[in-house]
Parts: structure tokens; sequence; C-alpha cells
């Protein structure tokens, strides 16, 4: 694998991590078996490798058999809506056979049939959208007109990404499949206060995300900064550079917006229209709202906001982030990020005009 593409396969990997949206947590499991059936099998010669969806199947029952144990007193939720059908399968079965799996492994009949009914769902739901990033398909793993007896085919070179990231990419896997269980809010109360560990070594304080959102209620004169229209609830404070993106909360790269609005963008990067807005009521107004952010004691630093926004959009190009309108429109990154971010010629901002104390 040459490092050109090698780099290719990492970005459109992290692409359709960062941007696929699922309700269900089968998009890390699929990733997951593509992963160790690439290690666990031999190729052809031509560098691909075809994959019978009963063996895709095999690995999903696999990962989901623990996972279909009560954790404390209850079975995770691997859904957002009630619970994964291939959970609920794998849960009648455990029970047949007191939880030993290899036990239903060495019986043929209801161990094929499991096999069956996994697969169907397989075939059903995230195989077709695994490769979806921002309403599009991007068919970097295999392709939907090469499937036939039920097989699909990597595509030559995948399996070897596959089989050199292999560490790299189950953190990843890992780490979005956790992530997704402590969003799904029927877990909140299974999971209880231990459960929050993530969230309060790497997250932010509630307290401060709340005076957050107060002072852009304000600044935006309660509307949302997606739609523009009034904001009669509580709201939603909301990333603009999303925080799977950039883990990091500084105060100009926060609107406040819809609950609607915020949950329909998720974890996408927004088109250029609304870049634009971002710069003029953040960047342009960033003295003035870095002195209510001071006021408040809140964290912010104009620079590195724009700089990570910067940074964000580049990545979001080179990889071909689909960049979201309203809910379920979305249009390509190209080239009109820069100028909506004001930075086509370089990286200047009305704050560089004074420089602050510490230069
Ligand atoms: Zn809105």
């Amino acid at each position: 694998m040459r490092p050109d593409e090698a780099i290719r396969f990492l970005r459109q990997f992290q692409e359709l991590l960062a941007e696929g949206g699922f309700v269900a947590t089968y998009k890390f499991a699929l990733l997951q078996a593509l992963a160790d059936l690439s290690v666990e099998h031999h190729g052809a010669f031509d560098g691909s490798l075809s994959l019978h969806v009963e063996q895709i199947a095999e690995k999903f029952i696999e990962y989901y058999w623990n996972q279909a144990r009560p954790f404390q007193q209850e079975i995770l939720k691997q859904n957002t809506s009630g619970q994964a059908e291939v959970v609920c399968l794998v849960e009648e079965y455990r029970e047949q056979v007191d939880g030993k799996l290899g036990r239903l492994q060495s019986s043929h009949t209801p161990w094929s049939r499991l096999k069956r009914r996994v697969a169907a769902i397989i075939i059903k739901m995230p195989l077709w959208k695994l490769q979806t990033v921002g309403n599009r398909k991007n068919e970097f793993l295999y392709r939907e007109s090469e499937y036939s007896n039920r097989t699909i085919r990597l595509l030559p070179g995948v399996p070897e990404a596959f089989r050199v990231f292999h560490p790299l990419l189950t953190s990843m896997i890992r780490g979005g499949w956790i992530a997704q269980i402590h969003r799904i809010k029927g877990n909140r109360d299974i999971l209880g206060p231990g459960a929050e560990l993530e969230e309060f070594l790497f997250g932010t304080d509630r307290g401060s995300l709340a005076r957050y959102r107060e002072l852009l209620r304000n600044h935006q004169a309660g509307e949302c900064f997606y739609c523009g229209k009034k904001v009669g609830n509580a709201g939603d404070l909301d990333h603009f550079i999303p925080w799977s993106r950039y883990p990091l909360d500084l105060g100009h790269n926060f609107v406040f917006a819809h609950k609607g609005c915020n949950n329909a963008k998720r974890d996408h990067l927004a088109a250029p229209v609304h870049i634009e807005r971002w710069r003029v009521q953040n960047l342009d107004e960033g003295h003035r709202l870095a002195r209510a952010f001071d006021e408040a004691g809140l964290t912010n630093d104009l620079k590195r906001s724009l700089l990570i926004a910067r940074w964000a959009y580049e990545q979001g190009f080179a990889s071909g982030a689909r960049l979201w309108v309203r809910a379920g429109e979305f249009e390509d990154c190209d080239y009109r990020w820069k100028a909506a971010l004001g930075v086509a010629g370089g990286l200047r901002l009305a704050a560089d005009e004074d420089p602050p104390d510490y230069q």
C-alpha cells in the first residue's frame, strides 16, 4: 500500500465514523467485522476479499453475545428507539444455551438459523447504509453493484489497510460504539453515575455549558443560528465545529440553536451559508463576544477557534465531506468554504489588528 493510499483510506474511514448516521450500533459492528475478517481470512490474488453475509453475521453474533447480557440489572439499548433487532435475537438464543456461545456453535440447526436471521438484518440495513455519508454513497470499501450470491467483495487494498491499521481502527470503532451507547437515552439510568467517567475526564462541566448557552442566546437575540427562527424553549448549545471532530470547548465555536436544528446537524460540518454567518456573528463580533465570555469566566480564544475551523474544513475538503444545509439537505465541501470563512487570502481576522498582550 502506498502512503497516499493509506492516508486516503484513513481519511475516508474517519469521515465514515464521524458522519454516517445510524440509529443502531450496527455500523460499528459491521466495520469491526470487516476489519477482523480481513485479518482472519486469505484475500484473493488482486488484494480483494470476498465475504459471505453469513461470515459477517457470525461476527455480529460474537460481538453482541456478551452485550446481550444484563449490565448491572438490564441489557443496554443498542438503538435510539427501543432495542436493536440483533440484540433481541441474540438474547433469545443465549437463553436456550445458558449463555454458552460454544454450545450454540456446535449445535448445527439453531446456529445456522441464528446466522441466517442475523444475516437478513445485515442485508436489510447496515450493509447498504454503511458507506452513505451525508446522504451520498462513497463506496470505498465495497461496491453494491458487485453484490451477488449474498457476497460482498472488499475492494483491492481494503483488506490490507484493515490489517495494517487493525489496532488503530479497532480503538476508533470501539470509541464510537461506546459513545453511541452513552448517547442513547434509555441507557442513562442503567449506566449510572460511574459511566460518566469519560465525560468527567474529557468533557465539559454542565454548568459552564448552560452559561455559554444563555450568553449566546442573548447574542443571537433568542433566534436559532441555523434557521433564524425564534427559539421558544430552552434551546440547545451547538458546537459549530462538531465535538466529535475536535473535542474542545471554546466560546466562539458555540452557537445557540433549536434542539431540532442541532439534532439534524449532528456531527456534520455546516455548509458555507452557515460558515458565513458564523464568521459574521462570532468572528467579526469576536472582541465583543470575548469580553462577554471573559466576564462570565468562560474559556474563549478567537484565533484558536478560527484555526480549528480552518483545520476542520481543510480535512473535510480533502476527505470529501458532505456539508449540512438543513434537515436532510447536504452539499459537497468545495473551495467555497475558504471564502465563507474569510481565509481565502490567508488567515486574517479583524482580531489580528490588535494583538493580545502576550505578543
Ligand atoms: Zn432552528
